[in-house]
């Protein structure tokens, strides 16, 4: 039987309300701050380096068509929860939060708040985005492409991850955007933005979607998905476009946005999207077939 690759040049996903509105900003950034606490292996300095550089990929990629940027802002004493505060953390001793325990093949966590208003016009607005990097079962550092084993390497049980790779990954989350492949971890495929279902990560799929940025899959030491793709870019583009301005953003609530200003957002409204290990992830998988590839 023949197989065709699936998905075209021009696919992505973006994340959803349960009444299928996409989710997004409303105004023209998203601040994500560091916290100032990492692990030893891990200076601060590199992981404001590549928060920055993760940024900037994106910017550069989408200044030219897109209304939207992220914005790095000060370390200072960051926390993963919906307080409006952007937050960039590196876990270590237990990989999870709360009651849940996250999937340990996952490099990485980014969570979503967003307002659940099915029907109205506020459903889907975001209103807080934190990513959580797994510092238990990785090692991150800023590969150099050149020579990417020019490192200490891991620890014993660890593998080695990109800090730049896995952060533009994980802003492309934060800016809303889903994996554009079905990695089965919902019991139905995301649709792409043009209504289709997502074709299975684990099918025949083009080079298009396998080399974008939010391909959910990475190897070790991946540097690739520093470069947003053509496919990313127009899913942000699309989103955000240049000819419809947003509001500037807030920058003094702790350094953090204000999604929603000037109103009274109800707890109950608020739900969040936690996009765990099937969405923002690099743990190695065995996948059916022959390829070892990773999460990202
Ligand atoms: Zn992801």
């Amino acid at each position: 039987m023949m197989v065709t690759p699936q998905g075209d040049a021009t696919a992505y996903v973006r994340m959803r309300t349960p009444a299928g509105a996409p989710l997004r900003w409303t105004q023209g950034c998203a601040l994500m701050s560091p916290s100032e606490r990492t692990p030893p292996e891990l200076p601060l300095a590199d992981l404001v380096a590549a928060l920055s550089a993760a940024a900037g990929n994106w910017s550069r990629a989408t200044s030219a068509c897109s209304a939207i940027a992220i914005h790095p802002r000060a370390p200072g004493p960051r926390r993963a929860a919906p307080d409006g505060v952007g937050a960039l953390l590196v876990l270590t001793g237990r990989w999870g939060r709360g009651q849940v325990d996250y999937d340990p093949s996952a490099a990485a966590v980014t969570t979503l708040a967003f307002q659940n208003r099915p029907g109205q016009a506020e459903d889907g607005i975001i209103t807080d985005a934190d990513i959580e990097l797994n510092g238990v079962g990785f090692f991150f550092a800023i590969v150099d492409p050149a020579a990417p084993t020019a490192l200490p390497g891991p620890g014993p049980g660890q593998r080695l991850a990109d800090l730049e790779n896995t952060l533009t990954h994980e802003l492309g989350h934060v800016l809303g955007l889903g994996h554009n492949c079905w990695d089965r971890q919902t019991a139905t495929p995301p649709l792409q933005h043009d209504g289709h279902p997502a074709p299975p990560c684990d099918g025949p799929l083009t080079p298009a979607l396998r080399t974008a940025t939010m391909f959910p899959y990475a190897a070790d030491g991946e540097t690739s998905k520093r470069t947003p793709s053509e496919d990313d870019i127009r899913g942000i583009c699309e989103a955000y476009p240049k000819d419809e301005p947003l509001p500037p953003c807030e920058q003094t609530v702790q350094g953090g946005c204000q999604a929603v200003r000037g109103r009274t957002m109800r707890p109950r409204a608020i739900l969040l999207l936690a996009v765990l290990g099937l969405v923002a992830t690099c743990g190695r998988v065995r996948m059916r077939g022959r390829l070892r590839i990773s999460y990202s």
